[in-house]
């Protein structure tokens, strides 16, 4: 580790300089203007030195945290190290420093600026390094993108801030400020501030102001004290308060020639933007020392008030480290209003209304004597010790991700299901689809009423995680009250709550498995095992089948209650909560409340079983209001199913996308939907150069043999798309039944349904689907002679031991998702196919006639085998 030994070295030859000075003239330069040394220890009489009690700490070159301080060089490696070795960490140069250094912002996300559910995400801005003395913060601000790097596989809170917001970063603002502090890490000057009592030390290791007209050089003494503070240099009450701001340039707060002058002011801002700024939630400037938190208010009271509520959550948090460092904060009516001091967390509160504030990282005001150190000088708080750094760094880093957390916002229902107990099957699920940034639209399906006796389990989705965990356990977020816990369920029928057994609730923090599990992070989910008893109260309330209401209202995290109405985004705006209702439907009330906008049928009947999924699925889909497009499922054995989704770009181009999916009871669940590029049709087919991406996910739930639902998302180049479908059956397998008797005998050639493909051609292959009327039908999922994704399909007949499909077809004029349009569908001739196929392999022999295809044949083995259709 290479110490900075240049500079310390330096200021050695220049103290013992002093020193000998010092010995020639005795007091009277010992009250005048000096360098000082900062040591561990010395006598007190000496006054060239001042003693910590405790080791100088030296800033260190190296990346990686440690117990100590790292250079701005070691700082800067690390950042951008994180940069080039996780997809997390995007760095933005958002200006430059008086002397023309970069200043960095890095903006922690993924790579969109979407949330995984489709909306704008939230952004909160740290600022680090304002003020270059203060080495507790941008050790603190980097200790925030280490750990949320370091956990970002924890399926839990980090990954969810990760994927729901943008953390943007400022480690070091005051660049040529803070490089110089630690180019000088033991010598300051003593006695030249005439502004401010004589024993305060400026510049070198007690430099607070940026370098605006001075050298790097300590020991040139007449620009020592300039530079200016940038934390006087903002709007809106820039050189309003003399007692706290200075038009001289010599005082340790001169706010500059104007407001915003400086050009790592503009940087700060800059780096708000990438926000971007409409999407700012909160910001923190952080400095040391005090332990304490600064605020103030414009005439906003919502603002003043999810302020103090956002303190409370940082404060009580950190209280709860064994440490105990208690970060207090001034409540809303000792707070300044309307006025201040030209400082950035006013500019914040009054320019974007988000909550804003000054952190000051400890010590307490008594300084370094909360460590064992001397207190010599009142300044040593400045100088946290090695030894608390680390402390200081990770669990303030812990800290602020529970502020991000609340910032991000209220939670709110985005899926539900009522899953039959019995059969796995859901009976109803409701998912709220975001439409746009402001809206949510509702989409119901129920499979079958839910039945009085009836064992049940209540699946309910949030949009972030819920609960905290310590050892496994659900225990409230360090700091919040037991209530963080509760969770309110009614289940209403004419406002009468039906009698409800309550069996288990668990909040899921497993994977998702069959219609339980967590839903994106864990413990976002709660599972609810129930069943409405049929008792004298449900009898009455249920004759025949009605409608029921869900009421849910449950706290997040740090004790936000749910939005009651999810159609409207709970989103900060203006100052406050936006589209978050209370109990009564009423906005802008900042509370949350009841949400009762799911509703399903309940019945008296014994209705049996629902539908599950059988080897019958197996056939070709569509949407009647989407002819031209559609899906062919294939049940394979091991409740697995295979899916071919034929439909269309956004350019009119045939388009298609594959899956592997789960089944549970009703459902198929393709986790990851694939789209395949890279191949050609014909003899230039390179199964090297094909791709898979994935692209997004489906899931198919059904009601019954002949219908269904479907959505899906698209996930992809930042582009977030949704949609779903209706489903209605277009074809019937010859040997799978379901519903209905199997009308003509099962012939072998059956045994054929399936997938095909030519090995050399992996990337391209046949889906072939033997019908109960006795013809086969066809997919081919497959490439033009420029790789653009194409497909053909073609109803054939058994002729001679072949399997011929005489016209094969392919369409044009359709379009992807909600601009698709059946009657721009047109189908046209593409050629003809003929399959010979035993039970294992065979060949394919085609003649295109379109333009570009040459003939030719392919070499088929067996993909997959149907359900139920196995050859021998
Ligand atoms: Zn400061």
């Amino acid at each position: 580790m290479a110490r900075l030994m240049k500079h310390k070295q330096r200021l050695k030859c220049l103290t013992l300089l002093l020193c000998l000075l010092l010995q020639i003239s005795g007091n009277a330069v010992a009250q005048g203007a000096r360098i000082i040394e900062w040591v561990e220890n010395s006598s007190a009489s000496d006054n060239s030195k001042i003693a910590l009690g405790y080791p100088v700490p030296i800033p260190v070159d190296t990346p990686l945290p440690f117990d100590g301080f790292r250079s701005y060089n070691g700082l800067h490696t690390r950042h951008q190290d994180l940069v080039m070795s996780t997809p997390w960490v995007h760095p933005h140069n958002v200006g430059s420093t008086r002397a023309g250094r970069a200043v960095w912002a890095y903006r922690l996300g993924d790579e969109d600026l979407l949330t995984p559910y489709g909306l704008p995400e939230p952004a909160m801005l740290t600022n680090g390094g304002i003020h270059a003395r203060e080495w507790q913060s941008p050790e603190t601000v980097t200790g925030i993108m280490e750990l949320l790097v370091d956990q970002q596989d924890d399926h839990h809170l980090y990954r969810y801030l990760l994927e729901n917001t943008n953390v943007i970063l400022i480690p070091v603002l005051n660049v040529d400020g803070f490089m110089q502090s630690q180019r000088y890490p033991e010598g300051s000057w003593l006695g030249t501030d005439l502004n401010d009592p004589v024993n305060w030390p400026r510049d070198g290791r007690m430099r607070r102001k940026n370098m605006l007209s001075t050298d790097e050089d300590l020991q040139t003494q007449g620009d020592h004290l300039h530079g200016v503070d940038l934390n006087r240099n903002n709007e809106p009450f820039w050189n309003t308060s003399p007692d706290n701001s200075s038009s001289n340039m010599n005082s340790l707060v001169h706010h500059g020639q104007s407001a915003q002058s400086e050009p790592e002011t503009m940087a700060l801002d800059a780096a708000a933007q990438l926000g971007p700024i409409g999407q700012l939630s909160m910001y923190t400037d952080v400095h040391s020392f005090g332990q304490i938190q600064l605020w103030v208010r414009n005439s906003n009271q919502r603002l003043a008030q999810q302020t103090v509520r956002l303190l409370g959550v940082f404060s009580d948090h950190h209280r709860q480290f064994p440490a105990g460092k208690s970060y207090n904060y001034n409540g809303i009516n000792n707070v300044a209003v309307n006025s201040g001091i030209g400082s950035t967390d006013e500019y914040f509160t009054h320019t974007y209304e988000v909550p804003a504030w000054t952190l000051e990282i400890e010590p307490t005001n008594i300084g370094g004597v909360a460590y064992g150190g001397l207190g010599r000088n009142g300044h040593d708080g400045f100088i946290l010790p090695e030894s608390q750094i680390r402390r200081v760094r990770t669990e303030l880093a812990q800290t602020f991700a529970a502020a991000y957390y609340r910032q991000a916002g209220p939670p709110a229902v985005t899926a539900f299901r009522l899953i039959d107990q019995t059969t796995g099957a859901v009976v109803y699920k409701a998912e709220w689809d975001a439409v746009s940034p402001a809206e949510r639209v509702l989409h119901e399906f129920q499979a079958q009423p839910v039945q009085l006796g009836r064992p049940y389990i209540a699946w309910i989705a949030y949009n972030k995680p819920m609960r905290w965990r310590e050892d496994g356990e659900v225990v409230p977020l360090p700091g919040q009250p037991g209530s963080t816990l509760d969770f309110e369920a009614d289940v209403v029928v004419n406002e009468t709550s039906l009698t409800t057994d309550v069996l288990t609730a668990e909040w899921q923090n497993m994977a998702p498995d069959g219609a339980t599990g967590y839903y994106r992070y864990k413990d976002d989910a709660i599972a609810i095992e129930f069943n409405h008893p049929l008792d004298t109260n449900n009898q009455a309330s249920v004759v025949g089948t009605v409608m029921a209401g869900a009421q849910l209202e449950v706290p997040d995290m740090t004790n936000l209650l749910s939005d009651a109405d999810p159609s409207t985004v709970a989103r900060w705006e203006n100052g406050a909560w936006s589209g978050y209702e209370n109990t009564a439907g009423l906005d802008q009330t900042d509370s949350g409340g009841i949400d009762s906008t799911l509703h399903y049928q309940v019945t008296s009947d014994d209705l049996g079983d629902p539908f599950t999924i059988d080897a019958g699925t197996s056939a070709a889909w569509f949407d009647l209001e989407r002819n031209g497009e559609g899906f062919v499922l294939e049940i394979l054995a091991d409740h697995r199913a295979v899916m071919y989704w034929f439909t269309y770009d956004d350019e009119g181009s045939q388009d298609w996308y594959i899956a592997v999916g789960d089944i549970f009871g009703n459902r198929i669940e393709f986790r990851e939907l694939l789209q395949v590029s890279g191949g050609k049709f014909g003899p230039g087919f390179d199964p090297a150069l094909v791709k898979e991406e994935v692209v997004g996910s489906a899931s198919f739930t059904w009601s019954g043999c002949d219908t269904g639902v479907m959505d899906w998302v698209l996930n992809r180049g930042g582009q977030y798309r949704q949609g779903r479908m209706k489903l209605q059956r277009l074809t019937r397998l010859m040997g799978l039944d379901c519903g209905s008797p199997v009308l003509p005998p099962v012939q072998p050639e059956a045994l054929l349904s399936g997938s095909w493909f030519d090995p050399s051609h992996a990337g391209e292959g046949y889906t072939l689907e033997w019908l109960v009327d006795g013809r086969a039908l066809v997919y081919w999922f497959s490439f033009d002679s420029d790789g653009a994704r194409r497909w053909f399909f073609g109803l054939g007949e058994w002729v001679n031991g072949k399997i011929v499909f005489e016209e094969m077809l392919t369409t044009s004029g359709g379009l992807f998702g909600e601009n698709f349009n059946p009657n721009d569908v047109a189908e046209l001739p593409w050629g003809s196919l003929e399959l010979e196929l035993q039970c294992n392999g065979g060949t394919a022999n085609f003649t295109p006639g379109e333009t570009g295809f040459p003939a030719g044949s392919l070499s088929l083995d067996r993909l997959t085998s149907l359900d139920q259709l196995a050859c021998p």
